[in-house]
C-alpha cells in the first residue's frame, strides 16, 4: 500500500509498556475470566467486549511507562497504521456524511505488553480489540510479528486489514448494531448467540473491505495488497484458530466465521464500498 508521505491521524495514543500484569483484583479478576473463557471455547475478547454492556471491568491504577517506538520497524508500523487510520476516517466521514450522519471518530492506543483500556487491563497475547467504552482500538505492537509468524500473513496490509475490521466495530457501536447484539446475549441460546456474534465479526470483515474498496479508488493500493487483505482475513478464521490449539473445529463456537466466510465479506466489501451490501445479519447462509 503506498501510504509513504500522506496524512497520518491525529487519534493515535500511547498507551503502556510495563511488562508485567500488575495486581489487584481487576486484574486477578480479568485473568480468571480468560481463562475461563479459554476453558469454555469463547473468544476472550468478545468475553472482554461484553463485559463492557454490563458496566466494563475494574480499571486498573497502575503506574506504567508510555510505549516508545524501539527500532526502525516499530517506527515504521505506527506511521504505517496512523496513516490507515486516517483513511478508515476520511471513508467512514463520507458514508456517514452520505446517509446524513456523522462521524465520530475512533481512537487507537499502541502499547506493549499491558495497558489499563476503558474495558479494564489488557495484556499482549490477546490481539488487536476494540473497546467501545472509551471508543478505542487497542493495538499490541508486537502482534505485528505474531501475525507473520502465526497467522502467515505478509505484509503491511495485513496489518491494515485488521486495523479496518477494529474501525468497523467502532462503525457498527455508532450504529448501534454492537449495542442490539450485545442485548440479545441471555436471550438467546449459546449456539444461536455465536450465530450472531459470527455475523457481526464477518461485518467487521466486510466494513474493512469498504476501507479497501476506498483505497483502492484513491490509487494506494499496490499489486498484491488485496491478496494481503485476503490472507489476513483467512489467517484469522475461527476454524483455523481452533484447529491450531489442538481442538477440532466445532461450528457451534465459531465467533469470526471461518476462513472462507471472512475471505468472501472481505470481499464483497472491496468490491460494492457502501453499507447496504454488508447486511450479515440478512444472510440466508449464516441463519
Ligand atoms: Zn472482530
Amino acid at each position: 500500500m503506498k501510504w509513504k508521505g500522506r496524512r497520518s491521524s491525529d487519534n493515535v495514543n500511547r498507551g503502556g509498556s510495563g511488562g508485567r500484569i500488575a495486581g489487584g483484583i481487576g486484574g486477578v479478576g480479568l485473568i480468571i475470566m480468560l481463562l475461563l473463557a479459554y476453558i469454555s471455547g469463547q473468544n476472550p475478547l468478545e468475553v472482554l467486549m461484553d463485559n463492557v454492556g454490563s458496566g466494563g471491568l475494574t480499571p486498573q491504577t497502575t503506574q506504567q511507562e508510555e510505549y516508545v517506538a524501539r527500532n526502525e520497524e516499530e517506527r515504521e508500523l505506527e506511521e504505517f497504521l496512523s496513516v490507515v487510520l486516517a483513511d478508515t476516517e476520511d471513508v467512514w466521514h463520507d458514508i456517514f456524511k452520505q446517509h446524513g450522519a456523522e462521524y465520530r471518530e475512533p481512537k487507537l492506543t499502541l502499547y506493549q505488553n499491558s495497558t489499563n483500556t476503558g474495558c479494564g487491563f489488557a495484556s499482549a497475547n490477546m490481539g488487536p480489540f476494540y473497546c467501545s467504552a472509551d471508543e478505542t482500538i487497542y493495538i499490541d505492537v508486537s502482534f505485528a510479528k505474531q501475525l507473520r509468524s502465526t497467522f502467515a500473513a505478509e505484509g503491511d496490509f495485513a496489518f491494515a486489514y485488521v486495523l479496518a475490521h477494529e474501525v468497523g466495530h467502532h462503525v457498527q457501536k455508532l450504529i448501534g448494531t454492537l449495542q442490539e447484539v450485545q442485548s440479545l446475549k441471555g436471550q438467546l441460546s449459546k449456539t444461536e448467540f455465536n450465530k450472531v456474534m459470527v455475523m457481526l465479526e464477518l461485518q467487521a470483515d466486510y466494513y474493512s473491505g469498504v476501507f479497501a474498496h476506498y483505497v483502492k479508488n484513491k490509487g494506494y493500493l499496490e499489486a498484491g495488497d488485496v491478496e494481503e487483505g485476503m490472507a489476513a482475513a483467512s489467517g484469522v478464521g475461527d476454524d483455523r484458530i481452533q484447529e491450531m490449539q489442538g481442538g477440532r473445529a466445532n461450528p457451534d463456537t465459531f465467533q469470526h466465521g471461518t476462513s472462507k466466510q471472512r475471505q468472501e465479506w472481505f470481499v464483497r466489501g472491496l468490491e460494492y464500498g457502501d453499507l447496504e451490501h454488508g447486511n450479515t445479519f440478512n444472510s440466508k447462509e449464516l441463519q
